[in-house]
């Protein structure tokens, strides 16, 4: 297990910030602090005060963020998306944990506005999505599609979808979470997603709880503020 195994992208490393989108042989660095994820629309914002105090504690959250220097901070999945965000000098950075729930609940606009918070005015926000699993194997049932309608509009989700059997289709939750980050000021060129990273059929890189089931294993991805 290695660090330099986890993925990296250009439009967060362009801002000076160590990160990582996890893989089956990465690993974070030391030190990253993860929350207890429960598919909810929590924001965490871990304070230079609770880490200078050793405060860290254990805390219920799907977003969490900070702005303390060269803090680590992650998240887990194995087919839910994950979100790495920074401003652009990279002195503040948000991971977020966007499963259907939480993409559903607005959970990737609530952590962009702690974000915003914790980052001046004038500095864009940069933000990447993550290795999840692709509508090629992640078939939804109504409630799934009508949940998502109400957050993201007809529209959008039908543009996300392709119909299957009769009140099934086959879900890009990765176009969605890309139209949260839109709806929340991340403007191009400054958001993306990976390309070709389905959790489910990348079985040789990538975890992944549709496929393997109870026995999964989990990614961690992470990031952290520069040290500038
Ligand atoms: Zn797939």
């Amino acid at each position: 297990m290695r660090e330099s195994d986890a993925i990296v992208h250009p439009i967060l490393a362009r801002c000076g910030v160590a990160h990582g989108f996890g893989t089956r042989t990465s690993k974070p660095p030391s030190g990253t602090f993860l929350p207890r994820q429960v598919h909810g629309v929590a924001v965490h914002h871990l304070s230079v005060d609770a880490v200078a105090v050793g405060a860290i504690g254990d805390v219920e959250a799907d977003a969490i963020c900070t702005s303390t220097p060269g803090q680590t901070i992650g998240i887990i999945t194995a087919d839910c998306v994950p979100i790495l965000v920074c401003n652009e000098s990279g002195q503040a950075v948000l991971a977020v944990h966007a499963g259907w729930r939480g993409l559903a609940q607005g959970v990737i606009e609530a952590g962009i506005a702690s974000l915003i918070d914790q980052s001046p005015a004038s500095e864009k926000l940069c933000a990447v999505v993550g290795p999840h699993v692709g509508p090629c194997c992640y078939e939804v049932d109504a409630p799934v599609l009508d949940a998502m309608t109400l957050r993201f509009g007809e529209a959008a989700v039908k543009g996300a979808s392709t119909a299957t059997r009769p009140g099934h289709a086959r879900l890009a939750l990765g176009k969605l979470a890309l139209l949260a980050l839109e709806r929340s000021g991340v403007d191009e060129p400054f958001r993306a997603a990976l390309d070709d990273a389905c959790t489910s059929c990348s079985g040789s890189q990538f975890h992944s709880y549709r496929r393997d089931g109870e026995a999964a294993g989990r990614m961690v991805h992470f990031i952290a503020t520069s040290c500038r």
